[in-house]
């Protein structure tokens, strides 16, 4: 299985990233993690016409605004759109005039499945829970050719994080924060709260992701970032733009 970091950037994109997309191709399935502008290259990375199954975590802009590039591709598979309860109703509303071009005149077959109520309908295991960031963000956990792969998005820390990265051998978390930031009303990790997840998970390894484009200036900072993560969980990397994971 090959993982690819398309869109690492949270909120905007910047010279360090583009907003956050993240590309699971299995042998038979590709999936793929939020649709911020990153999603816009997943053309350049599907190699084949297995069906596509993109998981969405909520509604801010920089999770879905990669949307509106639908239009762009020429998918000869099913295209899968999943995401939290009200998924549906916000796909219909936004990608439609006069924002985009509308879902329904996309050259390819596409559902809306809404979770966690529709997760025995995919081909695969997985599981969507409630994370802590108001009003709302799904994280999801995938069994997929025999390996647990959590995905922990937009969230401040909370118990279902730790409970859905519970023994995976890939965590990959939000990292909003710089590493000395804390705020009570805007619930998002520093680093340390990304690997403190990983550690009492009990995770084989971590890959940080969301950088916050506005704390995030540099790639030095996300090096400072995964320093200050490594403490804690000592096999943690802070992700970048077209990087490419093996597993
Ligand atoms: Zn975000
Ligand atoms: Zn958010």
């Amino acid at each position: 299985m090959k993982i690819i970091f398309l869109g690492t950037n949270g909120w905007y994109d910047t010279q360090t990233g583009n907003t956050l997309c993240i590309f699971i191709a299995t042998k038979k399935h590709n999936i793929v993690l939020d649709a911020g502008n990153g999603f816009t290259k997943l053309d350049r990375v599907l190699s084949n016409s297995n069906p596509i199954f993109l998981f969405l975590s909520h509604f801010h802009f920089d999770h879905l605004i990669g949307l509106h590039t639908l239009f762009k591709f020429s998918f000869t598979q099913k295209f899968t759109l999943s995401g939290p309860k009200g998924t549906a109703k916000v796909l219909k509303a936004l990608i439609k005039q006069p924002f985009t071009a509308p879902l329904e005149n996309l050259p390819y077959e596409t559902e809306i499945l809404e979770m966690p109520e529709s997760q025995n309908r995919f081909p695969f295991r997985v599981k969507g829970v409630n994370l802590f960031h108001p009003p709302l963000s799904m994280g999801y956990r995938f069994h997929l050719e025999g390996k647990e792969i959590a995905y922990c998005p937009d969230t401040g820390y909370c118990e279902n994080a730790v409970t859905l990265a519970k023994g995976a051998d890939l965590l990959i978390s939000e990292c909003s924060f710089l590493p000395g930031e804390h705020s009570a009303d805007w619930p998002h990790l520093k680093p340390q709260f990304a690997a403190r997840i990983a550690k009492e998970a009990g995770a084989a390894r971590l890959a940080l992701v969301h950088f916050d484009a506005a704390k995030y200036t540099t790639m030095e900072l996300r090096k400072e970032a995964e320093k200050e993560a490594r403490k804690i969980f000592p096999n943690t990397f802070a992700a970048e733009d077209d990087q490419v994971l093996e597993m």
